[in-house]
C-alpha cells in the first residue's frame, strides 16, 4: 500500500486581503460568504478576560453566617431564588476551598477576630460582600459591643443594605460582584 505524506506548500508568497490559504497550502481567493464564515467563527481575547470570566461565574462562598441576615443568605441556595444559576451554590465548609465571604449579619467584637481569621485563611483572590445594615455600618446597634461595619476589619467590595435584605437584593449585590471582577482596573488592583 502506497503511504503518502501532507501536501507539499509551495513557495511563501505575499497574501492580500481576500486571499485565503487552503488546506493543501495553495492561496485561493476568497468570496464573501467564507470572509463572512471567517468572521463570525473567530474569537480573540486575553488570558485575563478569560481568568476573571471563569472566576465571576464560579464564585464559592465561605460557610458561615453571623446573625438574622444568614437566613436570607440561605434562602438564595433555596430552589425559589437558586444562586447555582451564577455557579456559586458551593458554600464551603473549609475557607481555604472558598472565594467569597458574605458578611451576614451584625460583628459582635467578640467575634471580630474570628472573622478576620476566616478572611485571612481564604486564598487569593477573594472578596467580601457586607450583607445588612449591621455587617454595613452598625445599623441599628450604635453601641460598644458591636463593629460598626465589618469593613473595620477586612475589605469590602459590594455592601448590600436592608434590614435584613431579601435574598433578591444579595443576588443583585452579587450581580455586581461579579461587574467588579469583570472590570480590568479592579483585576489589576487584585
Ligand atoms: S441587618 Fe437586621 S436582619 Fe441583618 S443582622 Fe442586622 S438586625 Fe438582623
Amino acid at each position: 500500500m502506497a503511504v503518502t505524506g501532507p501536501p507539499e506548500r509551495g513557495p511563501s508568497t505575499t497574501l492580500g486581503a481576500g486571499t485565503i490559504v487552503s488546506r493543501a497550502g495553495s492561496p485561493t481567493e476568497a468570496t464573501e460568504a467564507d470572509l463572512r464564515a471567517l468572521e463570525s467563527n473567530i474569537l480573540t481575547t486575553t488570558v485575563g478576560r478569560v481568568v476573571s470570566w471563569a472566576r465571576k461565574n464560579s464564585l464559592w462562598p465561605a460557610q458561615f453566617g453571623l446573625a438574622c441576615c444568614a437566613i436570607e443568605m440561605i434562602a438564595t441556595a433555596q430552589a425559589r431564588f437558586d444562586i447555582a444559576r451564577f455557579g456559586s451554590e458551593a458554600f464551603r465548609a473549609s475557607p481555604r476551598q472558598a472565594d467569597l465571604m458574605i458578611v451576614s449579619g451584625r460583628v459582635s467584637q467578640k467575634m471580630a477576630p474570628v472573622v478576620k481569621h476566616i478572611y485571612e485563611q481564604m486564598l487569593e483572590p477573594k472578596w467580601v460582600i457586607a450583607m445588612g445594615d449591621c455587617a454595613s455600618c452598625g445599623g441599628v446597634f450604635n453601641n460598644y459591643a458591636l463593629v460598626q461595619g465589618v469593613d473595620k476589619l477586612i475589605p469590602v467590595d459590594v455592601y448590600v443594605a436592608g434590614c435584613p435584605p431579601r435574598p433578591e437584593a444579595l443576588l443583585y449585590g452579587f450581580l455586581k460582584l461579579q461587574e467588579l471582577i469583570a472590570e480590568p482596573a479592579h483585576r489589576r488592583r487584585r
